[in-house]
This record gives structure tokens, C-alpha cells and sequence, in this order.
């Protein structure tokens, strides 16, 4: 089977009258994170991974955020497009692995119903996804609560020759 491995950064920065949502979970939390999206660093961070493992740019590039019909759009609707994307390549998810930078909130009793939702946009079991979080011990800009940060690995596979 070929292989390919991407790795994928994304951060945004937090502000009032938002909602939090990450890893298509809503969050209770007085602040939410600002974007032209919902702004899912989880979602945003597995999606240019994935795209990264093919060699097919960004996410910016598939889905600008000058385009009004991505206004306010739900992350994990970007990750079908993009996994469709990956499909159309040849290739399907082996397992992605995400590790969530943020002060606070601690998001521990909500990281299976992330895996879940992840699992269910990607048509896969739930054991090939991970998430996990980590503070960085109120160090930079997550330290300070002024965003959160997300990186991603994926390794895609295909059987095709
Ligand atoms: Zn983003």
C-alpha cells in the first residue's frame, strides 16, 4: 500500500461573541474563537494535514476565506469537501493524530464525542482518530488565553499501484 504523511498548524485568536467550537463540538465558554469560518482549529489543523500528505496546498487555497459562501461555515463540512478530495486522489485515512494548545477551557470531557464526530465526517472507526490537549504552561499566546493552536498528523494510504 503507498503511503503519504502530512502534518497540518492552524491557531486562531479568541474574542467575544463567539462560539466555541472545537472539533465540532460546541464548548461552554465565555469566549469563542474568531475566523471566517466557525474557526475549528482541530478541523482546520487535520484538513491541511490531509492536504499536505497529497501535495495539494491548503486549505486557504480549496476554500478562501474572501469567499462569502464559507462565511460562518461549519468546519466539518470543509473536512468532507477535503477527505472527498483525498478519495478522488486514491487514498483513505490509515489515522490522524491532533494535539489541541490551549489554557483554557479543559476540553478532557469532550475529546469523544470529538473523535466521534471526526470518525463519523470520515467514515471510519473511531480508534484511528486521536485528540489530545496540552497547555503550554501559560507560555505564548495560548499560554496567555489570547487563542488556541492545533496541530495535526494524517497518514493516508492507497491500494491503487
Ligand atoms: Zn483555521
Amino acid at each position: 500500500m503507498k503511503q503519504r504523511i502530512g502534518i497540518g498548524f492552524d491557531a486562531h485568536r479568541f474574542t467575544e461573541g463567539r462560539k466555541l467550537i472545537l472539533g465540532g463540538v460546541h464548548i461552554p465558554f465565555p469566549k469563542g474563537l474568531a475566523g471566517h469560518s466557525d474557526a475549528d482549529v482541530i478541523l482546520h489543523a487535520v484538513c491541511d494535514a490531509m492536504l499536505g500528505a497529497l501535495a495539494l496546498g491548503d486549505l486557504g487555497k480549496h476554500f478562501p476565506n474572501t469567499d462569502p459562501s464559507y462565511k460562518d461555515i461549519s468546519s466539518g463540512i470543509l473536512l468532507e469537501k477535503t477527505y472527498d478530495l483525498v478519495r478522488q486522489e486514491g487514498y483513505e485515512l490509515v489515522n490522524l493524530d491532533v494535539t489541541v494548545l490551549m489554557e483554557e477551557p479543559g476540553i478532557a470531557p469532550f475529546i469523544d464525542q470529538m473523535c466521534r464526530n471526526i470518525a463519523d465526517i470520515l467514515w471510519c472507526k473511531i480508534p484511528l482518530i486521536s485528540v489530545k490537549a496540552t497547555t503550554t504552561e501559560k507560555l505564548g499566546f495560548t499560554g496567555r488565553g489570547e487563542g488556541a493552536g492545533a496541530m495535526a498528523v494524517v497518514l493516508l494510504g492507497s491500494k491503487r499501484g
